[in-house]
């Protein structure tokens, strides 16, 4: 062969040209040479082309969930021409005001796998809380490893958030007598933090119903005041800072029967005193017998002989479930002014007689010295709100938010306003606005918070639409669906859950905020007056609360479904333009809100399960946190989308098509709509009158060639706002 040719073997009939990047400059050559970057692999035949390692991937993108981390990336732009591409993850934490970084070592878990990862998209689990990584992700092909060049990657850097403790696993039994079983138990494998104390929840076998709660900072307790010879079943769970862990397994545990012999000499004493503290609690429950009914003690004003007494009878007194509806428990329970140390219970503010014993309770003052206002950054109900910063002495600076109360207010005004940090401050959740403090002893009064970057939800998903991935989507409603179940737990009911007001990071963690009691309502422009009195954001609320005020988490469940629909069709208004009295007329008569567009089916489920009209029925927070975890774990799992078809027919019952009054011709629709350039091409494919306008589906739009989403949206919404109007009787037919 002449040089540029090649003949792999004596046998072949003709002289080959070499493959592209290859090349021979002499003659009889039996293969090509590649040129320089360019290589071959022992394993490819010789009349392949010379391939190269692949460019960067690109467009990476992370969304942060506590303490695991989730990345997506589109392909490298060059695979170097070949088809074997996959991607490496290399991962560095770093201290981050050391600047120090290292590689994150054997406990980081990567899911599917770190290596030869063919799909673009990885998750890292068990990171530390609180930390800054960076990750790596490098693409590689078969001529990776001959390749001296430098490594192809796109770097991520994230920080983690705080995450609740891993559940406790190991329990022990200690001394078990007839009457009493001491635990003892291991510190959870991943505390995540500084574990502040523990719960032990315990009750007797197949009586959930009545169970005790008891705190302890030790990990041993003795719980007493059993019955002999029963079974007793104990969970455990941790606290830190960033809340509580889930719950441990059930552990069983029996005591002796009466007449065994206690398995310990020193029990003897513990018996007396048992018996004495047996007497002087039966006298106490007398008392409140005598006195009123038992929960009365923890309701009523601070009767701290309730407290000290037995504490673990208030709280028997505020959780046993037996008799009542556990909400109006609660309200008994929370409204109490007693203060068990550690006890994790919201108290309304307006129970104390003075609002600002409240406020200084739960809010530390700042000096205003101390904080430098930047710029004003939005409106609230009181005053303006500003970004600035804070530096507290011995502190790092922090960037906040400050919210001020305007001059000549009143002092309800001034109590209503600070009623939300009185509230704020009692909260501390890695998805609930934190509060930072407060000033109060010079003018203007402020409110500092944590400052979030992307400011409310609703705003920032309108400006953005369409840009965030399903996984970026889910991991936004992860996130206040675990803020909620923290206010849920705490036994707080927000009332005004809606994408307004949740403000939303530079990481896109989302936080609940705006936290008030009646003033929460008067504050939004959403809430109207019922035909009851009182102010409700209609479209976000259960028909219970709006119809007779049950407002419950169950109702706050209501809401989250809202807000899931929100979040997913990037901030449209729920129900549209439909006024508030057909929203609760549609509600009532079953409708509910469609599918938004390319919706996950499992999303989309779960909206509909939070509308269940039974409160009962609707999961809980805790059940919806799990449900997303789940997803996002498996994200496969979100690529069935609601079927186009049939997305309308939810909010609406079988009925004929569209009326023709509103509009009186394909052309008039949409140039209302602002869509009149796609007049000819309705009119071109048959789509000549309203009736059949009323058929089209979004799979139609794509096939006439709609292809812009934000144009395909338009005209599904206008068709079904047409279609809701004419359920509502406003369009004749
Ligand atoms: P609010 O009175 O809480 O509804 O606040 C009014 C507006 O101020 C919100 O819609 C946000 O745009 C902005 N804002 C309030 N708090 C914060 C914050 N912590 N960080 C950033 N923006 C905030």
């Amino acid at each position: 062969c002449r040089p540029g040719f090649f003949k792999a073997s004596p046998h072949s009939q003709s002289c080959s040209k070499c493959p592209p990047h290859s090349y021979t400059n002499e003659e009889a050559s039996t293969s090509c040479v590649c040129e320089k970057d360019y290589f071959r692999r022992e394993s490819d035949p010789p009349t392949m082309a010379c391939t190269r390692p692949p460019s960067a991937p690109r467009n990476a993108i992370s969304n942060v969930n506590e303490t695991s981390v989730f990345l997506e990336w589109i392909p490298p732009a060059d695979t170097g021409g070949r088809k074997d591409v996959s991607y490496y993850i290399a991962c560095k934490k770093c201290i981050s005001h050391a600047g120090v970084c290292e590689e994150c070592g054997g406990q980081v878990r990567y899911l599917p796998r770190q290596i030869g990862l063919k799909n673009t998209s990885v998750m890292m689990v068990d990171l530390l809380a609180h930390t800054n990584y960076t990750f790596e992700i490098e693409a590689v092909n078969g001529v990776s490893s001959l390749s001296p060049g430098i490594r192809q990657y796109v770097s991520v850097n994230v920080t983690t958030n705080q995450a609740a403790p891993s559940p406790v696993t190991i329990v022990k039994k200690g001394k078990i007598a007839k009457n009493s079983i001491s635990l003892s138990w291991q510190e959870p494998d991943r505390p995540n933090g500084i574990i502040l104390e523990y719960e032990i929840k315990y009750f007797e076998k197949d009586q959930e119903t009545s169970y005790t709660i008891i705190k302890s900072k030790e990990t041993t307790i003795t719980a007493e005041g059993l019955k002999p010879a029963s079974v007793y079943v104990f969970q455990i769970r941790a606290r830190t800072a960033a809340g509580y862990g889930v719950f441990s397994r059930r552990f069983e545990f029996e005591t002796t029967p009466v007449f065994a012999a206690s398995s310990d000499e020193s029990q003897i004493p513990i018996i007396a005193v048992s018996v004495t503290v047996g007497v002087i609690l039966l006298a106490v429950v007398i008392g409140f017998l005598l006195s009123g009914s038992c929960c009365e003690c923890g309701c009523g004003r601070a009767s701290s002989l309730c407290a000290v007494a037995h504490p673990s009878l208030i709280w028997r007194c505020g959780y046993s479930k037996a008799k009542q509806d556990p909400e109006e428990e609660k309200m008994h329970f929370h409204n109490g002014h007693i203060k068990l140390p550690g006890v994790r219970t919201y108290i309304d503010p307006h129970t104390y007689e003075d609002p600002n014993q409240a406020v200084h309770e739960f809010a530390k003052e700042i000096e205003a010295s101390c904080i430098t206002i930047e710029r004003v950054i939005g409106a609230g109900e009181f005053g303006e709100v500003c970004s600035g910063r804070l530096k507290l002495p011995g502190k790092r600076e922090l960037p906040v938010a400050i919210k001020t109360l305007k001059v000549g207010y009143t002092e309800k005004q001034r109590r209503d306003f600070l009623g939300e940090a009185s509230i704020m401050g009692q909260f501390d959740h890695p998805n609930i606005i934190h509060l930072e403090g407060v000033v109060t002893k010079s003018k203007p009064v402020m409110i500092v918070t944590e400052y979030m970057e992307n400011g409310s939800l609703d705003t920032f998903l309108k400006k953005n639409d369409g840009q965030f991935t399903v996984i970026q989507l889910v991991g936004m409603l992860r996130g206040i669906a675990a803020g909620m179940k923290y206010l849920s737990d705490m036994g707080y009911v927000h009332r005004d859950l809606a994408a307004r007001n949740i403000l939303i990071n530079s990481n896109l963690v989302c936080k609940v905020s705006d936290f008030g009691l009646s003033r929460v309502l008067e504050d939004d422009p959403e809430a109207a007056y019922t035909t009851r009195g009182g102010k409700i954001p209609i479209r976000w609320t259960a028909p219970e609360a709006i119809a007779f005020r049950k407002f419950t988490s169950a109702s706050d469940v209501w809401s989250y479904g809202i807000v899931m629909w929100e979040v997913v069709s990037y901030g449209e208004r729920p129900y549209w333009e439909m006024t508030n009295q057909d929203v609760i007329k549609a509600v009532e008569e079953g409708y509910r809100l469609p599918s938004p567009m390319d919706c996950p089916a499992a999303l989309y489920q779960l909206m509909l399960d939070c509308w269940q009209k039974d409160r009962n029925s609707r999961p809980k927070f805790e059940e919806i946190v799990n449900m997303l975890d789940k997803l996002i774990r498996n994200p496969s799992s979100l690529k069935t989308l609601v079927n186009a078809s049939s997305r309308v027919s939810n909010l609406l019952s079988d009925h004929g098509p569209l009326g023709s009054g509103a509009y009186r011709s394909v052309g008039e629709w949409l140039e209302a709509i602002k869509m009149g350039r796609y007049t000819e091409l309705f009119m071109e494919n048959g789509y000549s009158s309203m009736d059949a306008v009323a058929q089209v589906t979004l799979e139609d739009l794509r096939r006439l060639g709609v292809t812009l989403v934000g144009h395909q949206k338009k005209i599904m919404n206008s068709l079904q706002e047409m279609k809701v109007q004419l359920i509502n009787g406003m369009v004749p037919l």
